[in-house]
């Protein structure tokens, strides 16, 4: 249920409220929304929205089913912000504050000298963090699957060289504590985006999320996922939008560009769009990179790597960082004209 409190009310009446929830065992979790105090309670018992309706100072009690909750605006009204503190001096990464934050790197962490130059290209063209799979998850299990361990050191080297913080994908729970260890953001793949036990095991580290939507979920099951994360108390979660599937072959995937608007008319959360797995073409990746930034999505993701054609996963919609440096140009124009 969703426990809305008069304008004036104060600490003191949402206190009853706490110690209300603390009694029945339930977790509050509190917001603010049109300027009311909001605690959302994950219960829909009759006696005890009876009883917070006695309180002073309520506005209403309103069930909210097993629909998206605290993904919500009406959760909270406010526009949510990531943010990555650096322990460099640097100035913290914010996602969801207004400008556009760009994640490249290649698709997977293939050695050493490729993820560094990927890194100090990325940084000089002005992009904010590094991305790149230790862990992939591969169609075919005979494919390429990532340098694991190995590769989660390198992250940390090229953050280390460049102060670009890491995003990197965490497959299963078992993966977790060793990627959590190494990443500034986890990432959760479209192929986990309903893995409910990785989800709420990714909430529980602490690290802020980037949940990709699956590639045939809907944006209410994206929102539903990261309730998962955020019933951990973990409301660190940026949404991505990396196309779905359709009929349409001439492209990888769907660039769902209404996902932008929709999901920020009903949530909080920053959004991000991913051009490069919405493609699936290298010749594709900007022109859906700018669209993404026209509708208003808080950033991209996007796969880079100095030799594109003899990258060991997605080749196909991976751009050289020539390419990159001119997306991130364009990107700059279409955000000081959406400003
Ligand atoms: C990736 O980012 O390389 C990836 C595997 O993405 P997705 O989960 O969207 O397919
Ligand atoms: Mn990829």
């Amino acid at each position: 249920m969703l426990i809305v409190m008069q304008p004036d009310a104060g600490v003191r009446q949402a206190g009853n409220v706490l110690g209300l929830c603390e009694a029945a065992n339930f977790r509050p979790y509190l917001s603010m929304a049109q300027g009311c105090r909001v605690i959302a309670v994950i219960s829909e018992d009759a006696e005890f929205a009876e009883a917070v309706r006695r309180l002073p100072g309520i506005a209403s009690v309103q069930p909210l089913g097993s629909a998206a909750k605290l993904s919500t605006r009406a959760f909270r009204s406010e526009n949510s912000v990531v943010r990555l503190a650096s322990n460099n001096g640097t100035p913290p990464v914010c996602i969801g504050a207004g400008s556009c934050i760009v994640m490249a790197g290649p698709c997977a962490v293939e050695d050493r000298e490729t993820l560094l130059e990927c890194a100090h290209r990325v940084r000089a063209a002005g992009g904010h963090m590094l991305r790149g799979g230790a862990f992939k998850p591969r169609t075919s299990p005979y494919a390429f699957q990532g340098l694991g361990l190995k590769g989660l050191e390198l992250l940390a080297e090229a953050r280390e060289a460049t102060h670009l913080p890491i995003v990197t994908e965490a497959l299963s729970v078992d993966d977790l504590p060793v990627v959590a260890r190494y990443a500034d953001m986890l990432q959760i793949g479209a192929r986990n985006m309903q893995n409910f036990a990785l989800l709420r095991a990714a909430g529980e580290t602490g690290k802020p999320v980037l949940l990709k939507r699956g590639m045939m979920a809907t944006l209410e099951e994206l929102l539903l996922s990261a309730e998962y994360i955020l019933a951990t108390g973990n409301e660190s979660i940026i949404l991505c939008e990396r196309g779905i599937r359709t009929f349409e072959p001439s492209t990888r995937n769907t660039l769902d560009i209404a996902a932008v608007p929709v999901l920020r008319h009903q949530s909080h959360l920053p959004i991000i769009v991913d051009p490069s797995h919405a493609a699936g073409r290298r010749d594709l990746v900007t022109p859906l990179a700018l669209a993404g930034i026209a509708a208003g999505a808080d950033g991209l993701i996007v796969e880079v790597h100095p030799n594109p054609k003899r990258a060991l996963t997605d080749a196909d919609q991976t751009i050289t960082l020539e390419a990159f440096e001119d997306l991130m140009n364009r990107v700059r124009k279409i955000e000081l004209a959406r400003a």
